[in-house]
């Protein structure tokens, strides 16, 4: 019987060394020697397998990327120094000059500024199309349109895409299917069932889950795959094996974390649906989400992330952060603790507020990750900053 996911992202390793570890082990080497110089000829000449040099690959990286392709079900991967260098390793190590890109509304803010300042200077272009109004994505395809490329839920907004329809779209028009998804971790949402052909993770947010490190990584199918790879080792966005060994063993804990997360967000959203000074809050898993139903479908559980929004704009959102006692205030996410946002001042800032306001996000909005704290501690906090 195929393992739990739980179990497989604990038990499942590679090879042990002759030390016989019982813990996944860190290779904090540069480089790799070889027998003799034909066996370093051979190496070079990929007429043998093994490692040379951790910008093309490394034990304890490749543990890394074996375990999230375990996880994803996924056949192969790359990991990278970034979530970022992963979402740009997807595209820019598969696309070419002239070919275009949909790109469902609403995506990571650096994603947002690659498609819009960079890629044009190589001619790749893009158009965004409306997270509300899939039936008009399939217009705005073009001869040279070569992929789909979303996030679900998204961020900030936890607007949510129907993975179904989405993979169903690319494999009729044959477009690679490119699935940001870092804010479900493959424990919520594995989009490879539907059709996904590549998944990219800021393995930095849920994956690390403890704010230590950053970290990318990019599965899918095999031959994207050995394109991305070719493109990884000579660009050099390559992951350190320290970071991978991290990761690795976060990976290990991921499902009793993302319980705790989901639960207290769930929580959270409830009291604050509840509460007089909030406008309204979204959370997936909250029945009042427009979603919900479809994230009942395609996701085990809620998420570890909530919005909610001020009638009064910017000025009560900045009272209700500054009279926070013990929740942080930063743009991270995914970490034990909990973590409170204003998108539209930090991470969004460089958007234009129309751009804002087409993804939903409002100067009264106010993003929450919950952490792994006890939720009654959680709660005080927020319920002291909400009275005032
Ligand atoms: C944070 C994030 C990224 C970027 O990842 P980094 O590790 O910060 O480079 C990409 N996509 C989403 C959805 C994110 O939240």
């Amino acid at each position: 019987m195929k393992k739990k996911f739980e179990t497989r992202a604990i038990r499942e390793q590679a090879e042990r060394s002759q030390h016989r570890e019982h813990s996944v082990p860190v290779y904090l080497t540069s480089s790799f020697v070889f027998d003799s110089a034909e066996h370093g000829q051979a190496l070079f000449a990929g007429d043998m397998e093994g490692n040379v040099y951790s910008r093309y690959s490394n034990p304890g990286t490749d543990e890394f990327i074996r375990k999230i392709c375990l996880l994803e079900e996924a056949e192969d991967g790359i990991a990278t120094s970034s979530g970022m260098a992963a979402v740009f390793a997807s595209i820019v190590g598969l696309l070419k000059s002239d070919d275009h890109i949909l790109v469902a509304r609403s995506v990571f803010g650096s994603t947002h500024q690659i498609l819009t300042q960079l890629l044009p200077r190589w001619n790749i272009t893009h158009t965004y199309v409306d997270i509300g109004s899939p039936d008009s994505w399939e217009a705005e395809i073009r001869p040279e349109t070569r992929m789909l490329f979303l996030e679900t839920p998204s961020n900030p907004g936890l607007d949510l895409i129907d993975l179904e329809f989405a993979g169903n779209l690319s494999r009729k028009h044959n477009l690679i299917l490119n699935v940001d998804n870092c804010f479900a971790t493959p424990y919520l949402q594995q989009p490879g069932h539907y059709g996904a052909d590549l998944i990219v993770h800021s393995a930095t947010k849920f994956i690390d889950g403890q704010g230590r490190t950053i970290g990318g990584v990019v599965v899918g199918r095999k031959e994207l795959i050995e394109e991305l790879r070719f493109f990884a080792r000579h660009t050099g966005p390559a992951m350190s094996p320290f970071n991978a060994w991290v990761l690795s063993k976060s990976l290990e804990t991921l499902s009793v974390r993302m319980d705790r997360h989901c639960a207290n967000a769930l929580a959270l959203a409830r009291f604050m649906e509840e509460h007089p000074a909030v406008e309204w809050v979204k959370y997936p898993f909250l029945p009042s989400h427009p979603q919900h139903r479809l994230a009942l479908r395609q996701m085990k559980q809620g998420g570890g992330i909530l919005v909610f929004n001020f009638p009064g704009g910017f000025a009560t959102a900045r009272s209700f952060i500054d009279r926070l006692e013990m929740l942080s205030i930063s743009s991270n996410l995914g970490d034990t603790r909990t973590i409170v946002t204003h998108p539209a001042s930090t991470t969004h800032s460089k958007l234009t507020e129309e751009e804002r306001l087409a993804v939903g996000i409002t100067q009264g909005l106010v993003r929450i990750s919950a952490g792994l704290e006890h939720i009654d501690d959680i709660i005080s906090d927020v319920a002291q900053a909400l009275d005032h």
